[in-house]
């Protein structure tokens, strides 16, 4: 498989969570033995899910020049868009088809494709949504709209979003002294944010309530018209305005496997169908949580197959996702973290990872983290030992929240994010903004 000077090539596509963060750890894993390219169209790596923060002024969406980065995550960066792939012969095609770009080894990790699922709603899709969701504030602060709904669609599997939004909006408006205004959310699931496991959704359903925000489960919004919201299986609710998160669509290209969906299909180690030297990784892959943190562990596990296949004294190991979500909530942030498909489920008002990123990469986060100036060790260490159990009494404000810590597997603590450190993370992780009064709600507002 070797060329070239003993190095092998490694194309990645895309610029994105998945594509750097398989550039870095297959850097760390395969050193020398591999020559990396990344392609991808833009100028510039986007932190995306800092989106939500931007309408509420509480947070700025980062963005990194994408050339730089590349080169200090030890690849090259060729910019442009991959049209298709023809495996038999190795050679990715250039949108446009002049332009073909050869490879030894293919990962694929052009994310997914967002579109609007709910007619007459406010989709937010990332920061290009923001605007709008800001006219849409300033409206109901000027008494226009005197209820919104959040609104999750049947498929979305990544909800987190939209109980930040639903979250912020609600402190936005008592901030601003606005009193009145009804919010509800609106979403199939069976409990809130339940793909973090039981603990975790009733930490969430107490703080919605804590916060005045009306849930309704079990209910798939289906379109708005004339101020209601139709749902499935039946009935509707009224609202003002809706908002609403996109459905995701895989990316479809030529040459390369997909489902009905476009979502492509790969095994345990991230091959793609029968492809020896095809590897993808993220939200264009069919594992169904489409969410960074995963993004970063399937990059892992593609970059450690691919470094075993170059002749690196590595073990490839086999994907088994661990979903860590930062939830911003206006006061202080959430720390929730399941072991897909298990009971295993943490939820916590300080970090339980380090650095307190709200995409998790082994590689990418202190990375990042170095770049922004952050500290790359936590004040002490071992977070992802330390179970923590957060418990919430019905009615009781947040400042109360109580916290019980289980046996760890070692004697290590919980890390405590410090005020002046979360200030300074406030642009990267996690949004220290008080409620009117400054009361914040626990450690990291005081
Ligand atoms: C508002 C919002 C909030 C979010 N919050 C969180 C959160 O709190 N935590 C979390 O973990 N995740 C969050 N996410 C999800 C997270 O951003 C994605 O899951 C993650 O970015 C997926 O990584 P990826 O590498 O698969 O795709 P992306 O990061 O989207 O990267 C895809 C890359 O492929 C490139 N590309 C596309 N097509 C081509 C082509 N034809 N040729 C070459 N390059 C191409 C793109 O330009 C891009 O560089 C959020 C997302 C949004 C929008």
């Amino acid at each position: 498989m070797e060329r070239d000077a003993g190095r092998v090539d490694v194309l990645i596509a895309g610029g994105g969570v998945a594509a750097l963060e398989a550039t870095l750890a297959l850097r760390a894993l395969a050193e020398d033995r591999v020559a990396i390219t990344l392609v991808a169209p833009e100028s510039d790596f986007v932190y995306r899910p800092l989106a939500v923060a931007e309408p509420f002024r509480v947070g700025d969406v980062r963005r990194f020049p994408l050339r730089p980065l590349v080169k200090a995550a030890g690849a090259e960066l060729r910019q442009g868009s991959i049209a298709a792939v023809d495996p038999d012969r190795r050679v990715a095609v250039a949108e446009g088809g002049q332009e073909e770009l050869s490879y030894q080894v293919l990962l694929l990790a052009l994310g997914a494709v967002p579109r609007a699922a709910l007619p007459g709603a406010l989709t937010f899709r990332g920061p290009e949504d923001g605007p709008a969701l800001a006219a849409l504030l300033e409206q109901a602060l000027e008494g226009q709209l005197r209820s919104l709904l959040f609104a999750l669609p049947a498929g979305v599997t990544w909800p987190l979003p939209l109980y930040e939004l639903a979250l912020l909006t609600g402190t936005f408006f008592t901030d601003r002294g606005t009193t009145g205004l009804e919010l509800t959310l609106v979403t199939p699931e069976e409990a809130p944010l339940g793909l973090f496991g039981s603990r975790a959704s009733e930490a969430i359903r107490e703080l919605l309530e804590t916060r005045g925000i009306a849930l309704r489960t079990h209910s798939t919004p289906m379109s708005f018209e004339e101020g209601a919201l139709r749902l499935a299986p039946e009935g509707e609710i009224e609202g003002a305005a809706v908002v609403a998160l996109p459905r995701l669509e895989g990316p479809r290209l030529a040459g390369v496997p997909c489902d009905p969906q476009g979502f492509v299909p790969t095994d345990e180690y991230g091959r793609v169908g029968s492809e020896v030297d095809v590897y993808a990784a993220g939200d264009l892959t069919q594992f169904p949580l489409k969410q960074g943190g995963i993004a970063t562990q399937q990059a892992d596990t593609a970059a450690a197959s691919i470094a075993a296949q170059v002749g690196a004294d590595v073990e490839p190991i086999p994907f088994k996702p661990v979903l860590r979500g930062l939830l911003l909530t206006g006061m202080v942030p959430r720390y929730l973290r399941a072991q897909v498909g298990t009971a295993d489920s943490v939820a916590d008002t300080e970090a339980l990872w380090w650095p307190p990123a709200k995409i998790v990469g082994r590689y990418l986060a202190p990375f990042l983290a170095e770049r922004l100036g952050l500290p790359e060790t936590p004040p002490r260490t071992g977070a992802e030992d330390v179970s923590v159990e957060l418990e919430l009494s019905v009615g009781e404000p947040e400042s109360t929240l109580r916290r019980i810590t289980t046996p760890s597997r070692t004697t290590s603590s919980r890390i405590t994010a410090r005020p002046a450190l979360v200030t300074h993370l406030s642009s990267f992780g996690s949004s220290t903004t008080t409620s009117a009064g400054g009361s914040g709600d626990g450690p990291l507002a005081s």
